[in-house]
């Protein structure tokens, strides 16, 4: 159902003029930042783009900041800023990311994988085979004044677990980082961007706040969050363009989803 009864009324001017001030905040995914040479998935982003597109966002007014601190601020109306979330927790977080990342004043949520930990993207079927972070370096992650947030255990597709298995994925995910980081993680993210209600409810019950999606249409809430891709190719006119599609997309109110039980699945990357 629509949300905001102010959005594409006719005859009026799109509302979403200036994206930033709308009411869904703005929140954007990269996976890994280093190289860009052997990317078949478009999951990189090179330490100089990344550099670029936080500067142009602060030239719009917007500092990067992680989820959580996205969502309280947006609670208290106050504007100005833009989610930052790295999916799959890869170990070039720290060499390549955060340095970027404090040159320009942001934090970001990072949604790691505390069942492989130090191991690989196992889950693409195509290379290049690029490492996770070991459970020394989420620690790490979290004493950098990052957010770490849940990934799962294995970056499974949850939709096709069972209940246990999908209870496991988000209940022991989320033990496990509270061991390791000494706080119990506020944020989920969806392997694949895959979700139903099943799981967005899995999700809810294991303690989380939020969930992350990608694409995640009629069934957008506070536990399907829409999320926007950055890729290498993204410079000031493609991220305006994508800014504001995001902001005529996605201006309803969390939480206002339908009731379709169909399963969100994003068309992009992982
Ligand atoms: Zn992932």
């Amino acid at each position: 159902m629509a949300a905001d009864p102010s959005a594409q009324r006719p005859g009026t001017p799109p509302p979403r003029l200036r994206p930033h001030t709308r009411r869904q905040p703005w929140i954007l995914t990269y996976h890994s930042v280093t190289d860009t040479g052997d990317d078949p998935y478009g999951i990189t982003v090179s330490p100089r783009r990344l550099g670029e597109q936080l500067s142009w966002l602060r030239g719009r007014g917007l500092r990067g900041v992680g989820v959580s601190e996205l969502m309280r601020a947006h609670a208290a109306g106050r504007r100005g800023l833009v989610g930052l979330t790295f999916d799959d927790g890869y170990a070039d977080f720290l060499q390549e990311a955060l340095p970027v990342l404090r040159v320009h004043g942001c934090t970001a949520t990072v949604f790691v994988l505390p069942g492989r930990p130090g191991g690989v993207n196992e889950w693409d079927p195509l290379g290049p085979r690029k490492p996770l972070l070991t459970l020394e370096e989420i620690r790490r992650v979290a004493g950098a004044g990052m957010e770490v947030g849940s990934h799962g255990l294995l970056h499974q597709d949850l939709t096709e677990l069972s209940d246990e298995e999908l209870r496991h994925e988000t209940v022991r995910s989320r033990e496990l980082i509270g061991e390791l980081t000494g706080v119990l993680p506020e944020g989920f993210c969806y392997p694949y961007g895959t979700f139903d209600r099943r799981v967005s409810a899995a999700v809810g019950s294991a303690g989380y706040g939020y969930g992350c999606a990608l694409a995640p249409g009629p069934l957008i809430s506070r536990f399907a969050l829409p999320r926007t891709h950055v890729s290498q190719a993204d410079r000031g006119v493609r991220l305006w363009a994508k800014d504001l599609r995001h902001g005529l997309r996605h201006g309803a109110v969390p939480g206002a989803g339908s009731r379709s039980g169909s399963p969100a699945r994003a068309g992009g990357p992982r």
